[in-house]
This record gives C-alpha cells, structure tokens and sequence, in this order.
C-alpha cells in the first residue's frame, strides 16, 4: 500500500501570516466576517506587516490573554431579581497593569470588548503610557434602573471580578453608561473585598474617580481636551485652523461635549450635533455650553431650543471642516461617508468608522485621524490619577493640563512622521507607531520562560 506523508508546510508561506483571517485562523479564534474584532486585528496586522514584525507577536496581539465572564444576580426595587452578565477581556500587559473601561450598554459582547480591549493596548503604546490594555461591561440599559439598582450592579460586577482586577493588575476606568459616581462604587466595593488595599484606600483600583474620592483634576475633560490638541497639531498641515474651524459632533456624552464646549472656547464653530435623542443644527454657531446643560438636564439634545430640529441626515451632509464622530463603534457606514461633507474625521470615539467607509472617505479626499491617536487623552489623564493616588499627590489643574498636552503632541508628532517615512494613511502610522514600541519591549524582555 503506498503511504502519502503530508508535505511540511512552506516555512516562507507559514512565517508571513500577513491578514488578519490567516493570524485568527491560525490561533483557532473565530470571528465573524465583519466584526470589530477581525477589524481591529486586520489594523494591527496591517501594521505589523508595515514594520515585519516576527510572526510570533502577531499571534500574541491577536489574541486576548484572559477573558472572563461573569452571570450575577441583582436584586431589583420591587423585590425581583434579574441576571446580568458581565465580560472583562485583558489584551495584553507587556507594557504594564491591564488598562480600559467598564461599559454599562446592552449591546455589549464578547467580540466588541475583544476589540475595545486590543484597542486600549495599542492606545496605551501609542502614548507610551505603562499600561496594557482590557475592557469590560455588563449587557444592560443603565436607563432602565434605578440609583440604588445600579449601585447594587455595580457591586456585584466588582465582587464578581475578585482578585481579576487590582490596582497593580488590572485598572478600570468609566466608559458608555458608566461614570465617576459608578467608579466611585467599584473603588468602595473592591476595598472592601481586598484587605491589603483596603489599608491603601483601594483607590488605585479604578480611575475617573469622583475628585473628593481620589480623582484627577480634568479627568472629566480629557478625552476632549486630547482631542484639541491632535487637532492643534495635525490640521494647519491640511490648512485648516482650530480657531477658525467649524464642525459637526455626532454624540454629546462625555467625550463630544467636551471636545465641542473646547472647541468653541478656541472659536471653533460647532454647526450640527446628533444623538440618539434627536438632531440639531444652526449654521451660524451652536452654543456648546448651553446644549450641555440642556442634555445634563433632559438627556438628550432633542429640544435644545438654541438650534433647529433637523433629521440626522441633516447631520450628515451639514458642510463643515471636521466632522467628530464621538457616539459608539462603527457607526460611519460606506452609505453615510458618501454624503458626508468634511475635510477631516476626527474618531473621538472608539473605531466609529467601518473600515469600507474609511476607503469612500479616502477615496473623497477626507482625512481620517484614528480613534487611538484621538482620543487617547482620557487614558492619559487616568495614568496620571492612577500615579496621584500611588503617590498620595494631587496635582493642579495646569500641571495635568501641560502634562496631557505634552503626551498628545508627542503621540501627533509620532503619528505624523511614521505616516511620512512609510508613506501610509494615518491609521496605519498610529498602529505601526504603537506596535513599534511593543515590539521593543518584547524584545528585551523575551518570552517567558
Ligand atoms: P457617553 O455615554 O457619555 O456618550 C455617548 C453618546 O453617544 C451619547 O450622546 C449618546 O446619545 C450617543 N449615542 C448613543 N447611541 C447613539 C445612536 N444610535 N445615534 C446617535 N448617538 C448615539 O459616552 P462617552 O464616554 O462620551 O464615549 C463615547 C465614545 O468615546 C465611546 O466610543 C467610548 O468608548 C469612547 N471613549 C470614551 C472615553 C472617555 O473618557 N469617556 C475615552 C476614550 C474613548
């Protein structure tokens, strides 16, 4: 009988793994064709190829270390109880404690915060911060409970965790549905859970703390401010001028309130806003200050008396110079970015445009500055708590301020001549930027054992 012996794969072929479906394939990790996740793999493969980066890092970047997930009961007001589940994902911790939000949406999943996770690594290189990156979230409408049943969420989240979070391990921070009154909770449960931290205050825990609890000043503001300060460096190159500029913010939560009340303290022109309440426009200037309250107040911007009400395609098409994306994920679709009318997308929140809208956008002259670059200023200023409660200090609101500030023009500056020396789109340049720093420390550090 004559034996056919399989043939040992071509070294050459084997060593490339050179997208994003060969690296998960080879790892046994199974995605979806058009998730998050396989789209936050493809960028950071696509960076890896940019810089020939070993085939054994991009197996460990694609893949999470741990992943946990969590079903817990949680009494209700009328007595009734309903289950919860919540997800933690820790990335990677090459470059230090495990770092990224917890999300209080009921959209969450598994493969969503898989790619927030990977995301906040990358985020954490690109500003060389000592962190590594994870996220959680729990599958819930915050909206729907009550104070005191959302306390009691987050409680049993944090219990739940245990010993998987901890202030030299893994750090969460406030992201959708969850604030610093949430962290504040998680801070108190985890001391109380954890003896030895629970001496140190248990602070470290969490950052985006409530400031009389062991929060940073303009830790509220950062993501915003980070934003500024990208535009301050990246748009006179396109000709653009942050103070004379105008805009259009899809989302006015933390992160695009924020970017537009400072861009308008610049004399930024803020056009239109969007979000899931309604949509307003006024083309000669939307008062930023006075539509934040006005959502502080009646959670949305629907019935801001200070612009029109319009419908979000309105939005959309309202020529401006940049247009700030700073809802949820992926929410820019090739349909969209052909009626958009911008020079520049600055991603204030996480990957909000889908990888074929990004290429209509190129394709239209519209420059994309990436979500890791952008919006990087909240994790920054985290760092910077995160090192205040270590060191028992509280720093003034300038001296955050300059600090921040020299991270994000550092990050820019990185961005911005990677971009030139590979000629590539700026998205690639910030992942090669990131990747270039993890390479290095992997370098030096060698695999264990
Ligand atoms: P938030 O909960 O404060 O605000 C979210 C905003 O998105 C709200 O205005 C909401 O109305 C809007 N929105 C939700 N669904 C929408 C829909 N279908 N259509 C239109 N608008 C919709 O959240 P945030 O903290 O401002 O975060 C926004 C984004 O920025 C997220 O991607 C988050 O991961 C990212 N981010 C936040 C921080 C931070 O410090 N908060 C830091 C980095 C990145």
């Amino acid at each position: 009988m004559t034996q056919t012996r399989k043939q040992p794969p071509d070294p050459g072929v084997v060593s490339r793994l050179d997208t994003a479906e060969a690296v998960l394939d080879e790892i046994g990790c199974r995605s979806e064709p058009d998730s998050l996740y396989l789209c936050t793999i493809n960028e950071i493969i696509r960076a890896a190829k940019v810089l020939d980066l070993p085939r054994r890092l991009r197996l460990i970047l694609a893949q999470p270390k741990n992943e946990l997930t969590m079903h817990f009961p949680v009494p209700m007001d009328d007595g009734t109880y309903r289950l919860y589940t919540g997800i933690r994902v820790q990335h990677n911790n090459v470059l230090g404690p495990y770092k990224g939000g917890i999300r209080f949406h009921r959209t969450v999943s598994i493969d969503h915060i898989r790619a927030l996770a990977a995301l906040m690594t990358v985020k954490c290189a690109l500003v060389r911060l000592p962190f590594g990156g994870a996220k959680g979230g729990v599958i819930v409408d915050p909206t729907t409970l009550s104070e005191d049943e959302v306390m009691r969420l987050t409680r049993r989240f944090t219990s739940a965790l245990g010993s998987n979070i901890g202030p030299d391990y893994d750090i969460p921070a406030p992201d959708v549905g969850t604030n610093c009154q949430i962290m504040a909770w998680m801070a108190d449960t985890y001391a109380n859970l954890n003896e030895p931290d629970r001496r140190l205050g248990g602070q470290g825990v969490v950052t985006g703390k409530p400031l009389v609890f062991g929060g940073s000043h303009g830790r509220e503001k950062a993501t915003g401010q980070g934003v500024v300060y990208v535009l301050e460096q990246l748009l006179p190159q396109l000709g653009l001028d942050v103070h004379s500029l105008t805009f259009s913010v899809l989302g006015f939560g933390n992160v695009g309130s924020w970017t537009a009340k400072l861009l308008c303290q610049h004399g930024a022109k803020c056009k239109a806003v969007l979000d899931h309440t309604g949509a307003v426009r006024r083309d000669t200037g939307i008062d930023a200050k006075a539509l934040a309250k006005h959502v502080a107040k009646h959670g949305g911007v629907a019935g801001f008396a200070g612009a029109d009400a319009v419908t979000p395609d309105d939005v959309y098409t309202c020529p401006v110079d940049v247009f700030i994306p700073a809802a949820l994920e992926q929410m820019i679709t090739p349909e969209l970015a052909r009626r958009m009318d911008c020079r520049v997308v600055a991603e204030a929140a996480n990957t909000p445009v889908t990888p074929a809208a990004e290429q209509h956008l190129l394709e239209k002259g519209i420059q994309v500055l990436p979500a890791i670059l952008c919006n990087a200023g909240g994790v920054t200023v985290s760092y910077f708590e995160w090192k205040q409660n270590r060191q028992a200090e509280t720093w003034g609101p300038r001296l955050v301020d300059r600090r921040l500030k020299a991270h994000m023009v550092a990050a820019a500056h990185r961005v911005k001549d990677i971009a030139k020396q590979h000629s590539c789109d700026l998205r690639t340049a910030a992942y090669c930027a990131a990747l270039d720093h993890i390479a290095e420390v992997y370098r030096i550090r060698g695999i264990f054992p």
